[in-house]
């Protein structure tokens, strides 16, 4: 950790040596997985003004990376929405006359070398794209800044992803933080500070001039398709995905009116009409507005559901503050938890923290736990309660109907992942690293690599600023506070859906066997203090 990846980088792109290029065909914006959007996108903000003052025409690159997927454990959902955004923005750039070519390389290794060589094939002159703070990625982009350097090409990296960038905040000593608190008391200082840096919007891109449509390499890039799958990613409920995550920047903001706008609408399944939004409301009853006192209810549609617009950068988290910000009329960022924007906005500054963790200190990211103490806590071996917990049959109700919950939609409560991380890692003591990638793998349509390697840290009481690990969730009298009457369960365990009042919760084995539902695996109590001797002592069983 003493000189992360991203210091590196900042250093190599302040030794770029090359002269700003006065020709060249084209200036190219390079869209990865994180920044799919138009608006408010400073790296594309960034390369359209260029492009612009050197006369020349805008493309947008983006290539599928399937080495790069499997080594990030990305879901077959994952990368079918970011193949649904690209068609999205490949209509959207082309009102514009702006191209987005779209291609696939399979090696990470010569993924590098692969770029520069494009942007030698269009002869570009410069190359744009926003930071991604993952080790790999980091290491990857100081590769092609230093090939793009030496074939003469002017690489330009900028931080997008977050409102406050990683490396800004420290704490007296000058160290990254690792705990939340004081963090979001600087983040909020320095954003009230100086609004215009962090939240105003990156300016439009301009469109080409029609003529680029004759050129003879880019012109042909309007007409080709982006793929319709990567191989080795095959989304099998690609229709479902697609009616309940719309790609699109239109869809992400259809989310965000509708969290901030309207009411909570209970439906029954949970699934149907998942833009469904009941009446236009007061902002006093809409979602955003009741966060405060509804975000922990599993059972409500309470939380904004932007979790995989986020991760993708279909909406920036920028646009999300100022809308919150205006519904309020508020001139000020803060995260009073009297408040339902308050609270909010607060989630937002976690989705910041968990990120700069993830930069300052990389190793949290290749497996390890942030606190070093438990890296040998005792673990259990048992691919039986596994496959349990991961198809959700663990007997525990509520984290069955998790773990459902994010099977059907790709998507779960943050209430019912913590949960279900919780329930793997302390009750059934398996290893909080086979939790995040599984969930990455597997079902998860939000996946970010940051978010979900805090969420399972603090789960798993290994993080920065976690859980610690004698406060172990009794599950029961979580799934009473999560889901009062049980309707969470119903929906989402079906075997259940004649059960009602508190049984729901417990259900006893006569009931349980009658209707076909397993036992618990464990006894809650007894697990209990299994995890307590073990991260006391770490090393014994
Ligand atoms: P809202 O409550 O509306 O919050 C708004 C936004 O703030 C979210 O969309 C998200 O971007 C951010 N946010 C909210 N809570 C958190 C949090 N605890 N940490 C970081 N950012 C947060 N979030 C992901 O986006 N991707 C993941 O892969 C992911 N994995 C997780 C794994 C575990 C074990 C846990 C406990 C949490 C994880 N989270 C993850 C955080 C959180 O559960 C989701 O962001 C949230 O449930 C998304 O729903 P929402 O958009 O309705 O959130």
């Amino acid at each position: 950790d003493a000189d992360p990846p991203l210091k590196k980088l900042l250093r190599s792109l302040e030794n770029v040596t090359t002269a700003p290029p006065n020709s060249g065909d084209a200036v190219v914006y390079w869209m990865r997985m994180e920044d799919m959007r138009i608006y408010d996108n400073r790296a594309l903000a960034q390369a359209s003004v260029q492009a612009l003052k050197d006369h020349v025409p805008l493309l947008v690159f983006f290539v599928l990376s399937p080495q790069d997927y499997a080594a990030h454990d990305r879901s077959p959902r994952r990368v079918d929405f970011t193949l649904r955004n690209l068609c999205v923005l490949k209509g959207s750039l082309a009102k514009l006359d702006i191209p987005l070519h779209v291609t696939t390389h399979a090696s990470r290794r010569t993924l590098p070398s692969y770029v520069v060589s494009f942007l030698q094939s269009v002869n570009a002159t410069r190359l744009f794209a926003n930071i991604e703070y993952e080790v790999d990625e980091l290491r990857r982009d100081i590769t092609v800044c230093n090939l793009a350097n030496e074939a003469g090409i002017l690489p330009t990296l900028v931080h997008d992803k977050l409102i406050v960038e990683p490396g800004l905040l420290s704490t007296k000593q000058g160290k990254p933080y690792s705990v939340f608190s004081p963090f979001q008391r600087q983040w909020l200082a320095a954003i009230n500070k100086n609004p215009n840096q962090y939240l105003a919007e990156a300016v439009s891109p301009s469109a080409n001039p029609p003529t680029v449509r004759d050129h003879p390499i880019l012109g042909k890039m309007f007409s080709s398709e982006v793929p319709s799958r990567v191989e080795g990613f095959q989304c099998l409920d690609k229709h479902q995905m697609a009616v309940i995550w719309p790609a699109g920047m239109d869809a992400a903001r259809e989310m965000l009116r509708r969290f901030l706008r309207t009411k909570s609408r209970h439906t029954q399944s949970g699934l149907a009409d998942p833009l469904g939004e009941g009446a236009e409301t007061s902002e006093k009853k809409s979602r955003a507005m009741a966060y405060k006192d509804d975000r922990d209810r599993a059972d409500r549609d309470s939380t904004s559901r932007l979790s995989p617009y986020l991760a993708a950068g279909v909406i920036s988290s920028r646009e999300c503050i100022r809308a919150a910000l205006e519904l309020v009329g508020a001139t000020k960022v803060h995260t009073n938890r009297d408040t339902g924007i308050g609270m909010w906005i607060q989630e937002i500054a976690w989705r910041d923290f968990y990120t700069h963790v993830l930069a300052a200190f990389p190793r949290v990211s290749m497996g390890r736990p942030f606190q070093e103490k438990y890296a040998d806590v005792q673990w259990e071996t048992n691919p039986e309660h596994f496959e349990a917990w991961r198809t959700g049959r663990t007997g525990v109700p509520i984290v069955d109907a998790a773990i459902r919950q994010a099977n059907t939609m790709g998507w779960m409560h943050n209430r019912a992942r913590m949960v279900a991380a919780m329930y793997l890692t302390k009750d059934l003591m398996i290893d909080w690293r086979l939790g995040e990638r599984v969930s990455l793998h597997a079902a998860i349509i939000d996946g970010d690599l940051a978010s979900n390697n805090g969420g399972w840290q603090w789960s798993a009481s290994t993080g920065t600023d976690p859980q610690p690990y004698f406060r172990i969730f009794n599950p029961y009298s979580q799934s009473e506070k999560a889901d009062p009457n049980g309707d969470y369960i119903r929906t989402f365990v079906p075997e259940l859906g004649t059960v009602f009042g508190p049984e729901i919760h417990n259900p006893p084995a006569k009931l349980a066997d009658k209707l076909g539902y397993p036992r618990p695996l464990v006894d809650h109590k007894e697990a209990r203090d299994r995890a307590l001797r073990r991260y006391k002592n770490p090393g014994s069983k």
